[in-house]
């Protein structure tokens, strides 16, 4: 059993991310059953007691980070085998998750669990890639994350391998998937309407998903645009930009979150603020995939027009890493260099967007994303014993400019301890490397995907 109450003392600093952005030097939390009960000066909680009690003198505590577009599929085991020439290689990418076993599954969440949780990432919303969620809720179960889960349609042709439904039944799966498994886990499990993106699915599909999620007050995601081409398209075939097509047929709003939203035009910029919609955006994607963010990231300018955008790593074949530390970073610099203007996405906006933005992306800021009384103990505590902390005087730069998710010391959900000074306990990691990698090779042997592994000679 997890102690009923816990208390962080003496903390370096704590970063509430509250509505006046507080940093508090020497500070405390005490969480009681899995909520936050006090937060303030050490001095101030000096006769609070607690289960059990952790020394923040050498911790920056701040909250839980969310990645609001990631795909704990299949990438694990054959994570790098694409060649830089192959910076997207779609068609195989779900040709080796429609492979995936439900066995191969398991054991690439379970190591993406341990990778999110250890780089301090307390929920992350799966695009609908998981096949066998019910041989996974026990990693889920067992890792103790948050999780927004849906099951992946379409009910038109795709160019790679994706499920196709149709559009009734499509709308059907969506439903049951929602009553079975919205709340799960005492409420860390969200379901989704997970239509895979405009491309792939009529407006009569995308319509009656929006519907069944209005109704049942959840959120609907989707692959949301990619740059001229993406753009030209939308026009040929709907007469209108991709997110006006989607205005539309009703189906933006504040429960839908587009993924990725590279290309946008003013009027989409305005189109997406005005309905509340919300973004998820992959820094490290687009950087790695050379998606062009000098001409088509947007990120500041939605940040101006206050729309809630959340960071996310998507693929660990797109990112390669799951570190939202790493992938603050990137949000942080990227559009600093883009624009030649330093004055782009301050540290501040990047460690929001991982947090209590990032939280009310996915619907889930009245609870989380914060360090406030009342929501519930999701909690990264940053060890500063370590060289990139030196030396420390704005603990906001040092986070998202000097570290990176190595320094994740404890990691708290709930209010119960799932890091703890840098262990998790719910797998034997070298066990399971070993057993990832063997379902690498598997995979590339049964789906003949493979490359040559490297450009040097290798003996
Ligand atoms: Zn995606």
């Amino acid at each position: 059993m997890p102690p009923q109450s816990l208390k962080i003392d003496h903390a370096r600093y704590v970063l509430t991310l509250d509505p006046q952005r507080r940093i508090i030097q020497d500070g405390a939390i005490l969480a009681e059953n899995g909520r936050i009960t006090r937060v303030g000066k050490a001095a101030e909680l000096a006769e609070a007691r607690a289960d059990r009690v952790i020394d923040g003198r050498h911790l920056v505590i701040t909250p839980g980070f969310f990645n609001g577009h990631m795909h704990i599929s299949y990438a694990h085991p054959v994570r790098g085998i694409f060649p830089d020439e192959q910076a997207s290689p779609l068609v195989h990418v779900f040709n080796l998750q429609a492979a995936m076993t439900e066995d191969e599954e398991y054991h690439t969440t379970l190591l993406g669990l341990v990778e999110l949780v250890r780089n301090g990432t307390v929920c992350f919303l799966d695009p609908g890639s998981t096949k066998f969620p019910d041989a996974c809720l026990q990693a889920y179960e067992d890792a103790g994350i948050r999780v927004v889960l849906g099951e992946c349609v379409t009910d038109q042709p795709a160019p790679f391998t994706l499920p196709r439904y149709p559009a009734p039944e499509a709308v059907a799966r969506t439903v049951s998937f929602l009553a079975k498994w919205n709340g799960r886990l005492d409420g860390r499990i969200r379901a989704w309407a997970m239509p895979f993106s405009y491309e792939t699915c009529s407006a009569g599909l995308l319509e009656s998903l929006k519907r069944v999620v209005d109704e049942q007050h959840t959120g609907l995601t989707l692959h949301h645009n990619s740059g001229s081409k993406a753009r030209q398209d939308a026009v040929a075939r709907h007469g209108v930009s991709p997110t006006a097509y989607l205005e539309s047929i009703g189906v933006l709003g504040p429960n839908v979150l587009l993924a990725h939203c590279l290309g946008l035009d003013e009027a989409e910029l305005d189109c997406i603020a005005r309905t509340g919609t919300t973004v998820a955006m992959c820094p490290v994607t687009a950087a790695k995939g050379g998606r062009g963010v000098p001409e088509h990231g947007r990120m500041p300018e939605l940040l101006a027009r206050g729309v809630r955008i959340a960071l996310g790593c998507d693929s660990p074949n797109n990112s390669n890493h799951l570190d939202m530390v790493r992938t603050m970073n990137m949000a942080a610099i990227q559009y600093k260099d883009a624009r030649q203007d330093t004055r782009q996405i301050p540290a501040e906006a990047a460690l929001e967007m991982a947090t209590i933005h990032g939280a009310e992306a996915l619907g889930l800021g009245a609870e989380l994303g914060s360090i406030e009384v009342g929501k519930k103990a999701d909690l990264v505590a940053f060890d500063t014993l370590r060289p990139e902390w030196q030396a420390l005087w704005n603990p906001v730069n040092n986070l998202v400019y000097n570290a990176d998710g190595r320094s994740v010391h404890t990691v708290v959900i709930d209010g119960r301890v799932v890091v703890d000074a840098y262990r998790q306990a719910f797998v034997d990691e070298p066990r399971l490397y070993a057993r990832v990698q063997e379902i690498g090779e598997r995979l590339q042997a049964r789906t003949g995907i493979s490359f040559p592994r490297s450009r040097w000679p290798m003996s």
